[in-house]
């Protein structure tokens, strides 16, 4: 495919930009449109009045309205979801209740669901923790191209001067992210559907063109999964989809303008790791216009394929728009100018933008008022990372003395953090100097179940829960009077002992066996911790969407993490002192708190992880003072962060399970250490999980009915076990027939000794009736399968 020269490319771009809005007015329309408390029109015109703000701000901060830069992902939901919709690739299930084109209501219902129809799966997207709706595909799924949505969002901010680029997931990409339908036949894989999907692009691509966009972005980061990279390294595959989609784009030039593709591919490097450049090669020489590396988790394109890019432009993706530190302008500046020396001598041009999409990070820290004195200039959210795009994209066009003032500021910054006191705390530094494997290594297995048997006097089949019980409406609106400073701090505690006081007599009468102090004083269970850690500052505004109108607020890591006093202990033990029963006492993991987090980006996560677990080895060690005897330290992220391609699975299972293994490693032999995590599916990481050595594992497992007993059995795990036996994501109770029946599938593959009775996860989302109900059956299940064994 040849490429005329044409206008060059966007100077400078960015994937994507948060869609939420600054202060999550796209949540407040979507839900509001849901309750059925605003029409479909008004959320229309509410979520145009948030895209035209943020392109209005991302022209105001340097990219050109005109010519393309201005990224077009106006998903409402979510951005696979949005081009299932363009595709009509809805799943036979839903046949019945979306005949035609998939309009915004049927979008809800795929994304919601209804009593008839459960909802698309909702999973994380490669390594983030945004979650995407999964598309089902099967052999007999049509794809019929309806642009009609986001012509019409084209044609609305044409209309106010604003060019933007509509954006899709590539074919590629949109198959790779699916799953087979549940009817597809066996070893059926969506991929088989490539040319079809490939077909309803062409003709999407090509009404886009007509409709007057200049660029279309196709965005392909599957490619730098371990699937994807296979899918690439037959030399063909990408080269016959692309220059298919090429030839469609330009067959929509006869109405109008020319549409450009546009192929972004982030999260790493893409295709083979060994030969960086060559995915970005192919797509060129198919005719896509501009292609992208990912400079921050990926690789350069190496010289010999630069050549490949005559005529096309890369898309360098120097700014890390996964984290929440401000770029180093003068580092990546010298990588830009030698790059775009290679660039423009192979006949290709240089353009600057994002590693990924900024949908990752909030959209300001000039929002932020209550942030540490030191900590805003160290940082650059999504407006202050478009600066930095468009000031390096400055730097490479007019040289680095254009850009003096701002490469000053950036090395200023640079060293300011790190002369910083808190960067680096030599205490911590020699704390962590002075470990050894010894360190990481509790006693015996079994002479740490014998002991805890005889201090602990449990009976077999042991009840409890997996933590917190319902906030209620009381309990957030004590903690947001308290945040608010209408009741005082001593009125606060007082209520928060009231609610344990409650919890425990209610778990008394239930006649659980382990209790808990039910978390009430925990806003959630990292950003708690966050809170109570030195080196750690929570944001504000620092809302990033995890799935449909749900954002999270992670809390910013940014030095070395040290634990200034007990902060667990007074609640734990203010429970332990009311029963006689054992009360477990509850922590979060150290990978789960570094997964929620915004993470440093001057040490090794690793390192992080080992301060983080010495912060809780701290406390672990404070509550066995107070007397706490069976201590839960939660890792349901323990699987999230495990990396995209299996060459560096093995070090991060390493370092992950070493961290846990540092944080409970000085508890006692006596002392029972729990776990929980929130899914049943381990497949790679059942060896790390058994690698942590818990005494205790609890899991997820009423919705599969025990499917994973099975496993465990055959993996020969043989510590304690609790596979949830209550499934607390819906309001169903259910009945104590039910309960037992679980009981008795574990019992099939699972020894009475080693089987704990207990809800999937916590009991946070949940009303009180409904828990009561169902923990009295959990209860009554357990103790009638004790009297059979
Ligand atoms: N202990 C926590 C709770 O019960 C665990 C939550 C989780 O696993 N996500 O809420
Ligand atoms: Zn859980």
């Amino acid at each position: 495919m040849s490429q005329q020269p044409l206008t060059p490319a966007f100077a400078s771009t960015v994937l994507g930009y948060p869609r939420i809005g600054a202060a999550r007015e796209l949540k407040r329309a979507l839900e509001a449109h849901w309750a059925g408390r605003s029409s479909e029109e008004e959320l229309h015109v509410a979520a145009h009045a948030v895209q035209s703000a943020d392109l209005r701000r991302l022209t105001d901060l340097g990219l050109d309205p005109s010519n393309g830069a201005l990224p077009g992902d106006v998903a409402y939901y979510d951005q696979v979801l949005e081009t299932t919709a363009a595709l009509t690739a809805v799943p036979e299930r839903f046949a019945g209740a979306i005949p035609g084109p998939v309009d915004t209501a049927a979008a809800f219902l795929l994304a919601r669901g209804d009593a008839e129809h459960p909802a698309l799966e909702l999973t994380k997207y490669f390594d983030t923790n945004y979650h995407y709706l999964v598309p089902e595909i099967s052999p007999s799924t049509t794809f019929v191209a309806n642009p009609d949505r986001l012509v019409q969002v084209l044609l609305a901010h044409q209309a106010q001067g604003h060019a933007l680029r509509p954006t899709l997931v590539g074919p590629l990409s949109y198959l790779l992210l699916a799953k087979a339908a549940a009817d597809a036949p066996e070893g059926f894989d969506p991929v088989d559907r490539l040319d079809d999907v490939v077909a309803a692009y062409a003709e999407l691509l090509t009404q886009l063109g007509a409709a007057g966009a200049q660029w279309v972005q196709l965005d392909e980061h599957a490619l730098s999964t371990e699937r994807g990279a296979a899918l690439a390294a037959d030399g063909h595959t990408v080269a016959r989809v692309y220059s298919v989609l090429a030839r469609a784009a330009e067959a929509g030039a006869e109405s109008a303008g020319r549409p450009r593709l546009f192929v972004p591919t982030g999260y790493g490097s893409a295709g083979d790791p060994a030969r960086p450049g060559h995915v970005q090669g192919e797509l060129a020489r198919a005719g896509v216009a501009a292609v992208h590396a990912d400079l921050v988790r990926g690789v350069a394109p190496r010289a010999q394929y630069l050549g490949d890019l005559v005529g096309a432009t890369l898309v360098g993706g120097i700014v890390n728009s996964r984290n929440v530190w401000r770029n180093d302008l003068r580092a990546s500046l010298d990588a830009l100018i030698s790059l775009q020396a290679q660039v423009t001598s192979a006949g290709g041009a240089l353009a600057v933008g994002t590693a990924t999409s900024l949908q990752h990070v909030p959209h300001t820290v000039s929002a932020e008022q209550n942030l540490p004195a030191h900590l805003p200039q160290w940082l650059a959210f999504a407006d202050e990372k478009v600066t930095e795009v468009a000031t390096l994209a400055r730097g490479v066009a007019e040289g680095a003395q254009a850009i003096e003032q701002e490469l000053g500021q950036s090395d200023a910054a640079r060293e300011a953090r790190a002369g910083f006191a808190g960067t680096r705390i030599q205490a911590v530094r020699d704390r962590l100097a002075a470990l050894g494997a010894a360190d990481l290594q509790r006693s015996d297995a079994a002479s740490r179940s014998t002991a805890q048997a005889a201090a602990l006097g449990l009976p077999p089949l042991p009840t409890t829960t997996i933590g917190s019980f319902p906030q209620t409406g009381q309990v957030r609106t004590a903690r947001a009077d308290a945040r608010a400073g209408r009741i005082s701090e001593a009125e606060y505690h007082q209520f928060l002992r009231q609610e344990i006081a409650r919890v425990v007599e209610l778990q008394e009468q239930l006649g659980l066996d382990v209790l808990v102090h039910g978390e009430p004083e925990r806003n959630d269970m990292v950003q708690y911790f966050a809170e109570h850690f030195d080196g750690y500052a929570p944001t504000e505004f620092g809302w990033v969407q995890s799935y449909g109108s749900r954002a999270t607020r992670p809390a910013i890591l940014w030095g070395d993490v040290t634990r200034p006093e007990a902060f667990t202990v007074p609640w734990i033990s203010y429970a332990a002192s009311l029963t006689n029963k054992p009360l477990k006492g509850m922590l979060t993991g150290p990978v789960t708190i570094l997964a929620w987090s915004f993470v440093r980006d001057d040490e090794p996560l690793e390192v992080s992880a080992q301060q983080v677990a010495l912060a809780l080895r701290d406390e672990i060690e404070d509550l066995q003072d107070a007397g706490i005897r069976i201590i839960q330290v939660d890792e349901p992220a323990l699987r999230e962060l495990l990396p995209l391609r299996a060459t560096d699975q093995a070090d991060y299972l390493r370092w992950s399970v070493d961290s846990f293994r540092l944080a409970v490693g000085g508890a006692e032999t006596a002392t029972q250490i729990h776990t929980h995590l929130c899914y049943s599916e381990f497949g790679e990481v059942l060896t790390a999980i058994d690698a942590l050595d818990a005494d205790v594992t609890s899991i997820e497992a009423a919705r599969s009915r025990m499917e994973v007993t099975a496993d465990l059995a055959s993996f020969g795990f043989s510590r304690g076990i609790g596979p949830g036996v209550y499934d607390i994501h819906s309001p169903r109770v259910p009945s104590q027939a039910e309960v037992a029946e679980l009981v008795d599938i574990a019992l099939t593959d699972l020894s009475p000794h080693q089987l704990w009775i207990n809800p999937d996860c916590g009991l946070k989302t949940r009303g009180y009736a409904e828990t009561e109900a169902a923990l009295r059956h959990l209860v009554q299940a357990a103790q009638l399968a004790r009297t059979a064994l």
